[in-house]
């Protein structure tokens, strides 16, 4: 190649790399003591009410304390909502007025998983079940026959509250979903993945031992609840006012000989739920503009409900800092970015055939920004305007995040959504960015250690941004 065409290609053409070829000496220290806390918090809120717990333990450790309407707000105050413990919003108020707008990373805490129905126990066969319910788009097939645990409260009509945790410790004993042997599997073998495993046979067996005599009937069923009345004190009617969840019975670990990935369950959105709070929790010093982060629940099921992105709780909480400081919300939002900070679909090389090569994110790429999401010619999507993609990429420039752009899949694959409308739809200028993931929505998602750390330092820099 002459020097002229190299000069000319240099110039010119993109130089997208792997993140492993732009980083230097001491780079990979940072990154995997990110990451081991990154795995720790996965392990420590497996659920949406158990991440806001976590959530609220690391911001209280860095000095965040309660907001209480009427306090007074001053630059340099550390404060935080928690959204009815399934949600939780933090500010590191800022130099400038709320006038001048926030800094805001939008994330959401929950995943796909089962809830128990209001009704789940019951017996067949002399063994004790309870029925779910999934919660967020899962593919059926891929949660049965492996160790579950199960997370959530019961809510008693005295206004107590219980909490369960069922096979979350060392040595507890798990649940698990059945599945048909192959030896009888000939007719299911032949149905599509999607009604292989009817949603009404996601049920988790809870127990086989009968207690009573032999002429008893719905033994196996009274024995589970007598457990769970000794450990819990609750009873079957109980049940209708919890929210139990299932989730898979794995911890986060190291993916790769070379230890350069991470696989878990719950990376959506975890991972830049991780990365919005702790890039808030390390500023080093009061950033010039408020640095805001919401951790949304209600995510996978659209948005709606009272600790989703859609519910005014975020404007309440805005609108009581902006009240403190004499500004209205209205001229706060219109001044502020918003980093929505979830994750995206990383190109898989086994199913090649549903993304387009490119313009997808790939592994060790960094973080991969999104002008829009949505499905069938971008519905659902806010699609970010040119100059906030701009203002972006030179954001990250400037602060040497290894970033790449991409869209979910193939024009006419599919699609996602995330909380980006929402934000946008408050007149909040927002970009969708986030970790690229393989096996999105499975019980045990993988991401890249690079990725991860790569989307907290994005969201830092957003947080620093003095315009
Ligand atoms: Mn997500
Ligand atoms: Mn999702």
């Amino acid at each position: 190649m002459s020097d002229e065409i190299k000069e000319l290609k240099k110039k010119l053409l993109s130089t997208k790399k792997n993140g492993y070829d732009c980083v230097d000496e001491g780079y990979e220290t940072a990154m995997n003591a990110y990451c081991e806390g990154y795995k720790a918090f996965l392990d420590a809120g497996k659920t949406e009410r158990l991440c806001a717990l976590e959530a609220i333990r690391m911001a209280e450790g860095a000095g965040y304390r309660p907001y209480v309407r009427g306090m007074e707000v001053k630059s340099g105050d550390k404060l935080y909502v928690s959204n009815r413990g399934k949600g939780v919003m933090l500010a590191h108020i800022g130099e400038k007025s709320l006038a001048e707008g926030a800094q805001i990373a939008a994330a959401h805490i929950d995943s796909p998983r089962l809830d128990l129905k209001p009704n789940p126990l019951y017996e067949e066969a002399e063994m004790a079940f309870f029925k779910t319910h999934y919660y967020g788009g899962i593919r059926k097939y891929q949660w049965v026959a492996m160790p579950m645990e199960l997370h959530g409260v019961v809510a008693m009509k005295d206004g107590s509250t219980v909490t369960v945790n069922i096979g979350g410790e060392m040595g507890d004993p798990k649940l698990v979903i059945t599945d048909l042997l192959p030896h009888l599997g000939a007719e299911q073998s032949k149905k599509p993945l999607a009604s292989a495993i009817p949603g009404e046979t996601l049920n988790l067996l809870l127990g086989s031992r009968p207690i009573g005599d032999e002429e008893d009937s719905g033994r196996v069923k009274l024995a589970v609840m007598k457990l769970l009345y000794e450990k819990y004190g609750i009873t079957e009617d109980d049940f209708n006012s919890a929210e139990l969840e299932a989730v898979p019975a794995q911890n986060a670990c190291d993916i790769g000989l070379d230890r350069s990935m991470i696989g878990a369950y719950g990376h959506d959105d975890r991972v830049c739920a991780y990365a919005s709070l702790k890039a808030l929790l390390d500023l080093p010093k009061t950033p010039a503009k408020t640095a805001v982060c919401i951790l949304a629940d209600k995510e996978e099921i659209g948005s709606d409900g009272v600790t989703g992105m859609q519910s005014a709780a975020f404007d309440t909480f805005m609108e009581d800092l902006c009240d403190a400081q004499g500004v209205a919300l209205r001229v706060c939002y219109e001044k502020s970015f918003c980093l929505s900070a979830d994750v995206t679909a990383a190109y898989d090389p086994d199913f090649a055939e549903v993304y387009e090569k490119r313009n997808s994110a790939f592994v060790n790429y960094g973080i991969g920004l999104c002008k829009y999401t949505g499905a069938r010619g971008k519905s659902g999507a806010s699609d970010a305007d040119a100059e906030t993609v701009a203002y972006i990429r030179s954001l990250f420039d400037e602060a040497n995040v290894i970033w790449q752009i991409a869209e979910l899949g193939k024009v006419d694959a599919g699609g996602g959504g995330t909380v980006a409308m929402y934000m946008a739809n408050r007149n909040i200028t927002t970009l969708d960015a986030g970790v690229p993931v393989l096996s999105m929505h499975a019980p045990f998602e993988t991401v890249s250690k690079l990725d991860c750390y790569e989307t907290y330092k994005g969201v830092k820099a957003v947080y620093q941004a003095k315009t």
